[in-house]
């Protein structure tokens, strides 16, 4: 059997048509940017989210780096950061000049330790980023109550979280912003590189606006030294035929998680922890593994037809872009261990029950 890690088709053949219809529509318009389908779809995003302000942007990075920008966070300032993300996250500080302060993750739940996070604080620190690794919620009661003792901004990073859901919130709503990617393998993709910034405060959100497109709130007026960084009415075209789908996408990839928990059984592999009370505060971006022999395994199951992939390989404090910057590697054990033994397994819509049995089968016999 061959099952790649990801096969987007299973979600984007049943929709064809209406794919198809998005791409029509936006070409009989003849306007690309900044026209109705991003209006509309913003509107929608925000609604999901149940925050009062969206603002498509370019992709991911750029979401979480205008959310900086907007805050008025560069120079001389100061953000906590998880440890073990995608670089994406840390890039972003570091690109508005501000410097990342990176903390351990805990070693169960792989998200931002909230225990360590005072003890980074200090009178430069400006934010507290969230990231919802792996489609995890972050414990964002503790965060928050931190950053509010401590009057920090509080920034979730959804990129791999679009759906996970606590006490009847939704990622995108817990923090003072929220950055979104749309990159077509996150839980929902476009056909292309998309971003967006979810927000409920309005002058925030009027700002971030004004940045992304050239720091101008009227055209040829230029408030701010902005950048370029928009959702094109073709992806957001498509993430309108999208998004409807997301809720169902993300109980499958919930139910297709509860197989491989309760059917992987092996002493050398380590199951994602998750939360039995509150299920819904997990969408699987990732199905993460430990292994001890994780090279090993990959190996194996790759000669099985199985892809996976490596969540992530090398951690940011030993990452040549920051290597530099003189860690104090004993800080970060939970990441070293989990970038030295994480393995992503297979899961996305679509993927049928052969496919998940096949997939719990080998990882059993390795
Ligand atoms: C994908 C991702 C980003 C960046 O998104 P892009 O759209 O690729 O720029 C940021 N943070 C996390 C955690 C991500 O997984």
């Amino acid at each position: 059997m061959n099952i790649p890690y990801l096969d987007l088709s299973k979600i984007h053949k049943p929709m064809q048509q209406e794919l198809d219809e998005a791409y029509r529509a936006v070409t009989a318009n003849e306007w690309y940017i900044q026209g109705e389908y991003c209006d509309k779809f913003e509107q929608e995003f925000a609604a999901y989210c149940g925050v009062q302000e969206c603002i498509g942007v370019g992709n991911g990075l750029d979401a979480l780096r205008l959310i900086f920008m907007g805050m008025g966070i560069g120079a001389g300032d100061e953000v906590i950061v998880p440890a073990h993300t995608f670089i994406a996250t840390v890039l972003a500080v570091s690109y508005v000049g501000a410097v990342p302060v990176l903390v351990d993750v805990d070693s169960d739940t792989y998200l931002i330790d909230a225990d360590k996070i005072e003890s980074h604080i200090t009178e430069r620190t400006k934010a507290v980023v969230a990231v919802h690794l792996y489609g995890r919620l972050c414990d964002m009661d503790a965060v928050c109550r931190i950053a509010k003792k401590h009057g920090l901004y509080v920034i979730e990073d959804a990129a791999q979280a679009h759906g996970a859901k606590a006490n009847g919130k939704m990622a995108g709503s817990f923090g003072d912003a929220a950055g979104f990617s749309f990159y077509p393998g996150k839980n929902l993709g476009a056909l292309g590189d998309g971003g967006a910034v979810t927000t409920n405060n309005g002058e925030l959100a009027k700002k971030i606006r004004a940045l992304a497109n050239y720091g101008a709130f009227q055209r040829y007026h230029h408030i701010y030294q902005g950048c370029n960084s928009r959702l094109d009415e073709l992806q957001a075209a498509f993430l309108l035929k999208k998004l409807p789908y997301l809720k169902g996408w993300n109980e499958e990839r919930r139910r297709i998680a509860e197989k491989y928990l309760t059917g992987i059984k092996s002493n050398q592999i380590v199951l994602p922890e998750i939360n039995t009370e509150n299920p819904e505060e997990h969408v699987f971006h990732i199905f993460p593994v430990l292994c001890q022999r994780r090279d090993r395994l990959q190996e194996f199951l790759k000669r099985k037809g199985i892809g996976t992939n490596i969540h992530y390989p090398i951690p940011i404090p030993k990452q040549g872009a920051y290597e530099a910057w003189g860690w104090d590697m004993a800080e970060f054990s939970a990441t070293e261990k989990i970038c030295a033994q994480e393995l992503s397994l297979p899961l996305y819509p679509g993927m049928n029950d052969a496919e998940i049995e096949y997939v719990i089968d080998s990882v059993n016999t390795f």
